[in-house]
């Protein structure tokens, strides 16, 4: 277990050697905050907010989610009883106190440009910062005044003993975090002195991290997406007192009831993560990705008689939107296909800012491996091959106008019909599914085929044309999925894909009918 950052002590070197058996870190105690890119390391140890498996393609180390943060926050510190006047500090008794304990390296022109707006717009207000060294007092206070900001609205704060400086943070109002660098412990010590973080999230892991913890202390509302975003809730939150009291006492409340301080939580999770990456070195595979589950209640491990949960998605698995509506939900119950371990009721999510559609949720390793250990007769190799053949050869003859040769991979290949039409259309066939019955059957006829997600596949460049018919609504992590096409695909190759169209006509009339298109779905 690699705790710590790549810097000057750093001791990598042990897990270069091949120590042990199976070896992870734990996220965010790095300073690249991205993947190690090595392959000595097996897992990155994260949460679904601060590294969302759509970024497993960037990463060589597995991606494990603990359910709410990461990071296991210390409930023993200390926080003095006494509690400082604001004068001894340097601060208004009346006025607005918006403050920022990040290391001044953290502070970029465009935040700090925006602080100063906020300070331009509250009189009274001031920013109070850690006194890190007359250099950096000097050239804050000469970047406050090329703003049109009075530099002694900067008020700086000595270092201060642990105790004592949480202390002092309930002085403060509003504490205004950092991008691309978000505050990571310092924002867990404001989240436990009492203190209402305001952050803005993006793309990379150290600008998730505020973010995480605000999320595990039930306080999303405070996650700004943008800039602009995060600029406007600061001003509100400085002009309606009430507004942010009410966040305050929310905090309060959550400091002993939310996950982020909930530590003996946090270690039965961390726990059921090593058991589960142990038990797959110990039974011979190799690391694969998982996510523990919020509620551990012994963790029964799933059988089919046990019923099998899907992990819901919060957010657009393929563009991160939130605006996610539910646009209905089939009772799969009556299905030939349904089977007592799966949900009865499936939802159907449609994302309002890229239209894609998708079910509520994806299933973890250990409930795939149970849902696709049961092949459907429709979906075996060669089921039904001479009917299949003419919508096949629709689909084969278009992609062949564009690419008329090569290597062609079909993603989730079930009955074969499409790779088999294409080898008559003179293609190389190649085949991945994750139905190891499928996979064997195509292997005995001598074809290139793979059970494991598409992502997990070599990048090299190799096939002419890709298919991912009808797939990407029910893989779990899609953009994944289309970032390995993406690298497996010739420059020149075609991406060939199909998705469910709830407006047209087809599925109207089958909905109408009583005859539920999304059926279809149950395995996935
Ligand atoms: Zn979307």
């Amino acid at each position: 277990m690699d705790h710590g950052p790549i810097e000057r002590h750093a001791r990598a070197g042990i897990f270069l050697q091949g120590a042990g058996a199976l070896r992870s870190r734990k996220a965010g105690e790095t300073h690249l905050h991205g993947s190690r890119s090595t392959r000595f390391i097996d897992y990155v140890i994260a949460d679904p907010f601060v590294l969302p498996m759509d970024q497993q393609a960037f990463y060589s180390e597995k991606i494990i989610h603990l359910p709410h943060c990461y990071q296991p926050n210390d409930t023993k510190r200390l926080i003095s009883n006494i509690t400082p006047a604001r004068a001894g500090w340097g601060l208004p008794e009346q006025g607005f106190v918006f403050c920022s304990f990040n290391n001044a390296d953290k502070i970029t022109p465009e935040f700090f440009g925006i602080w100063m707006r906020l300070l331009t717009a509250i009189p009274g207000a001031v920013l109070w910062l850690l006194d890190a060294n007359d250099l950096v007092k000097d050239n804050l206070r000469g970047g406050a005044s090329a703003r049109g900001v009075d530099p002694n609205r900067l008020v700086f704060a000595p270092k201060l003993p642990s105790p004592e400086h949480l202390a002092r943070q309930r002085l403060a109002d509003l504490f205004l975090d950092t991008l691309p660098y978000n505050a990571h412990t310092t924002a867990s010590d404001a989240l436990w002195a009492g203190l209402p973080i305001l952050t803005c999230a993006r793309d990379t892991f150290a600008g998730r991290v505020a973010g995480s913890l605000l999320h595990a202390a039930g306080l999303p509302e405070l996650v700004a997406d943008s800039p602009a975003a995060y600029e406007s809730m600061a001003l509100r939150l400085a002009r309606e007192p009430a507004l942010l009291q009410g966040l305050r006492r929310k905090l309060l409340g959550n400091r002993l009831a939310a996950p982020l301080f909930d530590i003996a939580q946090y270690t039965r999770h961390y726990e059921a993560a090593l058991t589960q990456m142990w038990e797959t070195c110990a039974n011979g595979y190799d690391p694969a990705g998982f996510a523990v589950p919020p509620s551990l209640p012994g963790r029964p491990v799933p059988t089919a008689a046990t019923p099998i949960e899907k992990i819901a998605y919060r957010a657009c698995p393929l563009c991160g939107s939130r605006d996610i509506p539910a646009v209905l939900g089939a009772d799969c119950s009556k299905h030939p296909v349904c089977r007592q371990a799966l949900p009865p009721v499936m939802n159907w999510h449609e994302c309002r800012d890229c239209g894609h559609v998708f079910t509520d949720g994806y299933f973890d390793a250990n409930a795939a491996s149970i849902v696709f250990a049961k092949t459907q007769q429709n979906q075996t190799v060669g089921h039904d091959m001479e009917r299949q053949r003419p919508v096949s050869a629709r689909i084969v003859a278009r992609v062949a106008r564009r690419m008329p040769e090569g290597r062609w991979l079909d993603v989730g290949f079930g009955n074969g019909s499409l790779l088999f039409t294409a080898e008559e259309w003179g293609f190389t066939p190649a085949g991945l599914d994750l139905r190891e019955a499928n996979v064997r059957a195509l292997k005995q006829l001598g074809y290139e085929a793979h059970c494991l997600p598409i992502e997990e596949l070599d990048y090299n460049a190799r096939y002419s044309v890709i298919g991912m018919a009808d797939v990407l609504e029910h893989m779990p992590f899609p953009k994944t999925g289309l970032a390995g096409a993406h690298w497996l695909l010739r420059p020149d190759g075609v991406l060939f894909l199909s998705m469910p169209n709830m407006d047209n006509m087809v599925w109207r009339l089958l909905h109408a009918n009583g005859v539920n298109p999304h059926w279809g779905e149950i395995e996935h």
